[in-house]
């Protein structure tokens, strides 16, 4: 990889060999290594000895989990706030294992939509509860730094499943308990999101 990155380097009219480049690398290499280590995390691994057995049916809300990922369509940082619910059916998640699902699926190449989507399919695959419900509030740097439509660089993504796809009462009990930046939007108001692709 690190020769890769040396030529992208050259192509960018850089010259790779001066001092303050010369680990650069390295560096970027051990960065996406990093950024993208959601592809071998493992979860069963993290999520299999963090289940409970409970006599609980009331909303579980984990909210402002901060999450960075990268935008498959420019490799560039999308990142903001994760806000996770869900209604156990007898069975309940490890709480810090939940930031550590939303961990492994944004470290890899996504598009808002998809991540959102993956949260929420997870919990509700591993755990099977009566409901699931993921928001996702993030800024795109491909869309800010490139200058394109700024104000519509901050998009909302929502995946709702079983009782809060249901039951309108009890997504709008879940809305309102997270309480988003800008009012609370009901899931039809939500935005669609995309990074602007250059055609
Ligand atoms: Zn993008």
């Amino acid at each position: 990889m690190q020769e890769i990155i040396r030529q992208l380097l050259s192509e960018l009219g850089e010259d790779a060999s001066r001092e303050g480049l010369l680990d650069t690398p390295k560096r970027v290499e051990k960065s996406l290594r990093f950024l993208t280590g959601g592809y071998q995390a493992d979860v069963d691994e993290i999520l299999n000895n963090a289940l409970f057995t409970v006599d609980y049916n009331e909303m579980v809300i984990v909210k402002d989990i901060d999450f960075y990922s990268l935008c498959e369509h420019h490799l560039l940082p999308f990142f903001g706030k994760c806000h996770v619910a869900y209604i156990p059916n007898g069975r309940v998640v490890g709480l810090s294992k939940i930031p550590r699902l939303v961990d492994i699926f944004s470290r890899r190449l996504q598009v808002q939509e998809r991540l959102t989507n993956q949260i929420a399919e997870t919990i509700l695959e591993k755990i099977n509860p009566l409901g699931v419900a993921v928001v996702m509030e993030a800024t795109h740097l491909c869309m800010s730094m490139r200058g394109v439509e700024k104000q519509n660089s901050f998009a909302v993504t929502s995946s709702m499943l079983g009782a809060f796809r249901d039951n309108a009462r009890t997504r709008m009990e879940f809305l309102e308990l997270i309480k988003l930046r800008s009012a609370v939007r009901t899931p039809s108001d939500l935005v669609e999101s995309d990074c602007v692709l250059d055609k």
